[in-house]
């Protein structure tokens, strides 16, 4: 069985003792084995920070963005071997795949952009010089250093390429060194993906480490200078939170968490019209694509009661159209679910959801008849569920279902219940509203606003290039408050400020102006 290593001090460690299985979701058989146990954490990091960032720090903006196209380039060049990979490894469809894939390379490339745009500096200045004195001589500057620490990434299963590499084109860009940690049980496509990387030798030693397995005591070695970014659960983030070295040296920590994505259907929208298609069209392709495992899908559907009857039958009628199985067999849009556990965790959600609500689609448990499939794998069919009293129904906005599901919720057509009862998830990543007046935008974007980290607007207008809620775009903010973990990234030159310390200088005005001319 292939074994998978640990990129860390330079070179490729495997783990002793004994070793993590990594499955393929369709056949469940194992495909390849993994440890951290005996690796030297300490020693990882030290020599992140001590070869890593002094090379990045040394470079411009200019030439780390460099780096970031050629592994832009790269990740494209190698796209149909990981795709393989993610289809044996992640249980992606094809399509899912790419999604993926192409996330990371898109992602690297945008902040390529920027990079050029920030041109040949090492540092960044934040604003006007100000004046603190009683005459314009006594000034203030803020600008903004690279952290001298390591960036140390722990990621999600659902996202092998595009999560290592949206967090670590940040990170390179502001200077920072990366050890970065997938989820162990999908980490087939990010270790290739390092190890293509390490072959050609695209980054500065120490700039990018890999840990392939647990984190063992990583956490218990960072520093003051050092940030930790994670995505995953809520329950892990908890964990990581409390970590008696995160708390102790103030290390600073960015959480992308669970998110009950809402969409809202406006009364003025006919489900025939652009507009309404597009609401049927995102709503679907959410429920569907990665098999609902996408961290921004849309959970809860809110339509008033004068359209619920017809949204639930066209919603409906196109789930019945999605062929689920094996993602290699024709007319499978759905695989399976990553992992037994996360198979069984969808299971148990919906189980919870059906005590709240009534079924419009895939039954009470998702039962599907499958393609190409003989009674292996972690499946479970597309599941919609309704409510008429969303306020009720706890369930359908506490507990995030990481698979096919959504539940559709009945609302009078008021903006302002709609934006109640979505604010009831208690902070998310994303709400889309569908609508084409303007007013209904007015009056429920600033209650929405406060509770998430990105609100999508489908119209009529811009319906026809429209990715939908469910894509993360580098130029914009991703993160969200409360459930969704608090945090932010992405969104060009805003979520770098995760790795970098902002200063205040306070001095003579004419040495602070050609200080950085
Ligand atoms: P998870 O079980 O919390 O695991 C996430 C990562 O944390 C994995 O790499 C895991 O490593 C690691 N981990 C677990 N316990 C740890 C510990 N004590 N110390 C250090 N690392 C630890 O989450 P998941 O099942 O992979 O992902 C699903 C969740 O992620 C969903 O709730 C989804 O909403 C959320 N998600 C959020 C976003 C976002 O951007 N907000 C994106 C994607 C997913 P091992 O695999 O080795 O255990």
């Amino acid at each position: 069985m292939k074994r998978l290593a640990s990129y860390v001090t330079g070179k490729w460690v495997e783990g002793d003792g004994s070793q993590r299985p990594l499955h393929n979701p369709t056949t469940e058989q194992a495909i390849a084995e993994t440890s951290t146990s005996g690796i030297d954490f300490a020693a990882a990091l030290s020599y992140a920070r001590d070869r890593g960032g002094p090379a990045l720090r040394e470079m411009t903006f200019a030439r780390r963005g460099e780096l970031l196209r050629n592994l832009a380039k790269l990740i494209h060049s190698k796209r149909n071997e990981l795709i393989e990979l993610a289809i044996d490894n992640g249980g992606n469809t094809r399509s899912d795949a790419k999604f993926d894939i192409d996330g990371a390379s898109a992602t690297l490339a945008a902040h390529a952009d920027l990079a050029e745009q920030l041109g040949d500096r090492k540092l960044l200045i934040d604003g006007d010089v100000i004046q603190v004195g009683r005459t314009a001589r006594l000034a203030g500057q803020h600008i903004i250093a690279p952290r001298t620490g390591v960036a140390v990434h722990i990621n999600a299963f659902n996202f092998p390429a595009w999560g290592l590499a949206e967090k670590a084109a940040t990170a390179l860009l502001a200077g920072m060194p990366v050890v970065s940690k997938p989820a162990t049980a999908t980490a087939l496509v990010t270790h290739e993906l390092v190890r293509a990387i390490v072959a050609e030798n695209i980054l500065p030693d120490g700039a990018l480490s890999l840990v392939c397995g647990g984190a063992g005591d990583m956490l218990d070695h960072l520093g003051g200078q050092d940030v930790l970014a994670f995505t995953g659960s809520s329950i892990t983030a908890a964990t990581l939170r409390a970590t008696a070295g995160v708390v102790s040296r103030s290390v600073h920590i960015n959480v992308e968490a669970d998110s009950l994505n809402a969409a809202v259907l406006a009364p003025d929208v006919s489900l025939t019209s652009e507009t309404g298609q597009l609401f049927l069209r995102d709503v679907v392709r959410d429920m569907t694509q990665k098999a609902g495992q996408k961290c921004t899908a849309i959970r809860r559907v809110f339509v008033p009661e004068s359209v619920a009857g017809e949204v639930a039958e066209a919603l409906a009628e196109e789930l019945a159209t999605i062929g689920v199985g094996d993602p290699r067999a024709d007319g499978v849009r759905v695989g399976p679910v990553a992992t037994a556990d996360q198979l069984r965790d969808v299971r148990a959600g919906i189980e919870r959801l059906v005590g709240a609500t009534e079924p419009v689609y895939g039954g009470d448990g998702g039962d599907v008849e499958l393609i190409g499939v003989d009674g292996k794998g972690y499946f479970v069919g597309p599941v919609l569920r309704k409510t008429t009293a969303p306020r009720d129904a706890a369930a359908v906005h506490e507990h995030e279902v990481f698979g096919p599901v959504a539940t559709l919720c009945v609302y009078s057509g008021d903006a302002g219940e709609a934006a109640e009862l979505v604010q009831l998830g208690g902070g998310g990543l994303v709400a889309s509203v569908y609508s084409d007046e303007r007013e209904f935008y007015a009056d429920i974007i600033p209650p929405l606003a406060s509770y998430h980290g990105r609100i999508y607007m489908g119209s009529e207008k811009v319906a026809a290039q429209s990715p939908g809620p469910g894509t993360v775009l580098a130029t914009l903010t991703h993160g969200g408050p409360g459930r969704a973990g608090g945090g932010e990234e992405l969104g060009g030159t805003r979520g770098m400020a995760f790795y970098q310390q902002r200063t205040a200088l306070q001095g003579d005005k004419g040495i602070i102006k050609r200080l950085f001319d």
